[in-house]
């Protein structure tokens, strides 16, 4: 089947240096050929080009801009179809205007993600490379992008596809025995194999699960909050995160306009910093937002830096939030390490098994040490992309999670000598739920859903 030819402005709208407008599809050189005007036409050009020229206006002969056109023919394309690209300069209203009178000469505007799907229908790519590659143009360091193009180059395909092997290779064995159910022996050696199999692939489901809240936090930033008293050095300490590993993304668009957030790359995690604003202007973020709700930020966020002042005794009210954060992940830092002491740290590690780290923020001292704490606590170590699979979408943790309660129930039904081919049945869920996360199998809907999350022009 033929799709209609797409056409849509594939880089940031805005000011950028550089803008693209991209067709692919059938009649792509076709539509591109009667808006371009250089010294070969688009269908003399040899495949995979750069080709200077101008883009006219062909109903008034009028010239639109002057532009470097790509030429890609069909099959070694991102979409396995005819693309050419067309390179201007930017400027909004000429790149519209190019977009136009694309859609005006045949092609159909694209939809959001409609040339990754397109390299998905067409078989050049699975649904995790996909789901990757939307990853990749979300992901707010380089670890994280490390890890979505990890997954874009297959590496989640590749383990996925293993452990369907593995099963598969079970079922073959519960074939044989379902063959031969007249030899005991074949039965039991049937069910000791299936089970030793069954746990190998559930351990290496268990990993890639736990891998995912890593995952999820290189890909979404981990949340973070830092609380204490006024005057502590909470602006201090923010400042300097932020100036030491260059703010990644600044002012987060959030609901309400006093919570803003800001990322840090930390050690490669990016940290996710809540409610800065609340730091920023008033210092107080209780007094701000009032006692409940900095409860709740307290809760929901996944990492609290708790700020003290090395020169100030432990306050009642110190005790209380502290009291009511023991199950989270709290890292208490020690500030203002270069005045006099006047609070009773023994008194802190008796009450509390929170990591405590030292700093002095005005002399630049400490902060390293609380930096390889966070990555500690939630990496156990150094952050390692480039030779892990990540997990680290909703959708692939919950086909997991499915994954690893049908093999378990395979598992429990082998053990309490269930007739095989009962096993059966919860070995192949198995191996179907792993194939929906490489895309076999899923509906076409889903699949639509899916596509539409990536921005415009992908
Ligand atoms: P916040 O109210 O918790 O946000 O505290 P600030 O960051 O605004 O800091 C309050 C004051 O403490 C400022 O004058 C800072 O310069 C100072 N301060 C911050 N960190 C240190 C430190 O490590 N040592 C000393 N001596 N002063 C600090
Ligand atoms: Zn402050």
């Amino acid at each position: 089947m033929q799709l209609e030819t797409i056409s849509s402005i594939s880089t940031p709208v805005g000011e950028g240096a550089i803008a693209i407008v991209r067709l692919s599809g059938i009649d792509a050189l076709e539509i591109a050929g009667k808006l371009y005007r250089g010294k070969k036409t688009l269908d003399e050009v040899d495949t995979h080009t750069i080709n200077y020229g101008h883009i006219i206006d062909p109903d008034t002969d009028e010239v639109v801009e002057e532009v470097m056109a790509a030429v890609m023919r069909a099959p070694k394309t991102y979409t396995r179809e005819d693309i050419v690209e067309i390179n201007c300069h930017g400027g909004i209203n000429t790149i519209n205007r190019i977009l136009q009178l694309t859609l005006k000469h045949g092609a159909r505007m694209a939809e959001p993600g409609e040339f990754t799907k397109r390299a998905f229908l067409n078989g050049r790519i699975d649904l995790s490379q996909a789901e990757g590659v939307m990853d990749f143009i979300r992901s707010k360091t380089d670890e994280a992008s490390k890890v979505a193009s990890g997954q874009m180059q297959g590496r989640l395909k590749v383990y996925i596809e293993s452990l369907r092997q593995s099963i598969l290779n079970i079922l073959a064995q519960v074939e044989v025995n379902i063959d031969y159910p007249e030899y005991d022996d074949v039965e039991e050696a049937t069910t000791e194999l299936l089970l030793e199999e069954a746990e190998k692939v559930k351990t290496e489901i268990e990993k890639l699960l736990k891998s995912s809240r890593q995952g999820r936090i290189m890909r979404e930033g981990l949340s973070t909050v830092i609380v204490g008293k006024p005057n502590v050095g909470k602006s201090s300490l923010l400042n300097y995160l932020i100036q030491d590993n260059k703010a990644i993304v600044t002012e987060v668009a959030g609901t309400t306009r006093d919570i803003l957030e800001e990322y840090v790359n930390v050690n490669g995690i990016p940290l996710k910093l809540v409610d800065t604003a609340g730091i920023r202007d008033t210092d107080d973020i209780v007094e701000k937002i009032g006692v409940e709700r900095s409860r709740q930020a307290l809760t929901e966020a996944e990492l609290i830096l708790y700020v003290l002042s090395n020169n100030e005794p432990l306050t009642s009210e110190d005790m209380e939030l502290l009291d009511s954060v023991r199950d989270e992940n709290v890292i208490v830092i020690i500030n203002k390490l270069d005045l006099d002491s006047e609070l009773d740290v023994a008194e802190l590690e008796n009450r509390y098994d929170f990591p405590i780290v030292k700093t002095s923020i005005t002399e630049g001292k400490g902060v390293d040490d609380l930096e390889d704490r966070i990555a500690e606590l939630f990496f156990g170590g150094q952050v390692s992309s480039a030779d892990s699979t990540y997990l680290s979408n909703n959708r692939h943790i919950s086909l997991l999670e499915q994954s690893n309660s049908a093999i378990s129930d395979a598992i429990e039904s082998a053990h309490m000598d269930v007739p095989i081919d009962i096993v059966q049945i919860d070995l192949v869920k198995t191996w179907e739920l792993l194939g929906e996360v490489i895309g076999e199998d899923v509906s076409e809907q889903l699949i639509d859903q899916l596509f539409s999350q990536f921005c415009l022009g992908k």
